[in-house]
């Protein structure tokens, strides 16, 4: 892995609507590729254009740029911490561009709503509470319930129990947080066991909300990547895939119904909603008039 630093022209994306899935309608991305190296990551995707998944890019300019757009800004909405990279990958201990961006975002009274896969995300607890008076919202995105198979298929993230370890420090401090149980992997994770276990984890971590995804997409290069990884690890895997994919953008899991019903119920018994709370201004409004 090598490191490199540049300096960007922008710092936000803004979407025209905020996406569906997290209601995130600005993405702040401080850094390009990810330490995480998942084995199914989107990124490694042509239409992204990084050369090299593995280099990690540092932003040198970020926090300026940040400080400038969010002032000028006239919508005051979500903002997603990156949707190529981990806001929080091992490189944040060192460079701490997402602890000083969550200090400008403090100050503009922004939403924020944090995805990530590391524990290192406690270390801001502080500011995320911060933060929550306006409205943030933390997810975990977490695969399998085992940690030898999160190791595996995402060698650069802490394993799972490190995770769930993190998300309840952060509800213990009332921080909202939940679990983005996605993508569970055909023929790998998508397994009755594997979603009871999680469900039962993250009730015991104070999520109040899951989001799954029970397949994954596959294209290009991310395919290419993600069958060689799947042709090593795991060959009985590989082989189903060979025999069922068709080349098709989404790949759904065979046990799709059957997940989806067995989650619908956890979520009913655990009282986990199955949706992210989002940033609704009025109800800021309706906070100070009471
Ligand atoms: S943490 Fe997210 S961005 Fe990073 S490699 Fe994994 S899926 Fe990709």
């Amino acid at each position: 892995m090598a490191v490199h630093h540049t300096k960007a022209r922008t710092i936000l994306t803004r979407y025209k609507t905020a996406d569906p899935w997290f209601h995130i309608k600005y993405s702040m991305n401080l850094y390009r590729g990810c330490q995480h190296q998942c084995i199914y990551c989107d990124s490694r995707s042509s239409c992204y254009r990084i050369e090299n998944f593995e280099d990690i890019i540092i932003k040198e300019n970020a926090i300026e740029l940040l400080q400038k757009e969010l002032k000028s800004l006239k919508e005051k909405n979500t903002i997603g911490t990156g949707s190529m990279n981990d806001a929080y990958m091992p490189i944040e201990e060192t460079m701490g561009l997402t602890r000083k961006a969550l200090e400008v975002i403090v100050r503009y009274k922004f939403p924020l709503h944090v995805i990530t896969k590391s524990d290192l995300v406690v270390r801001d607890i502080d500011l995320i509470k911060e933060i929550s008076r306006v409205h943030a919202v933390v997810s975990f995105s977490i695969t399998s319930a085992n940690d030898q198979l999160s190791s595996i298929i995402e060698p650069g993230a802490p394993v799972t129990s490190k995770r769930f370890a993190a998300m309840k420090k952060l509800s213990d401090a009332g921080i909202t947080t939940g679990v983005t149980l996605m993508p569970i992997l055909p023929h790998i994770n998508d397994t009755p066991e594997n979603i009871t276990l999680i469900t039962e984890q993250a009730k015991e971590a104070g999520a109040s909300y899951i989001l799954p995804s029970f397949g994954l997409t596959l294209r290009d290069k991310q395919k290419d990547y993600f069958f060689k990884k799947l042709e090593n690890f795991f060959p009985e895997a590989y082989r189903e895939y060979i025999k069922n994919y068709k080349g098709q953008y989404a790949y759904m899991s065979p046990n799709q119904k059957e997940l989806e019903n067995r989650l619908k119920l956890l979520c009913q018994k655990h009282q986990i909603n199955m949706a992210i709370p989002y940033y609704k201004p009025e109800d800021i409004i309706q906070t100070k008039l009471f």
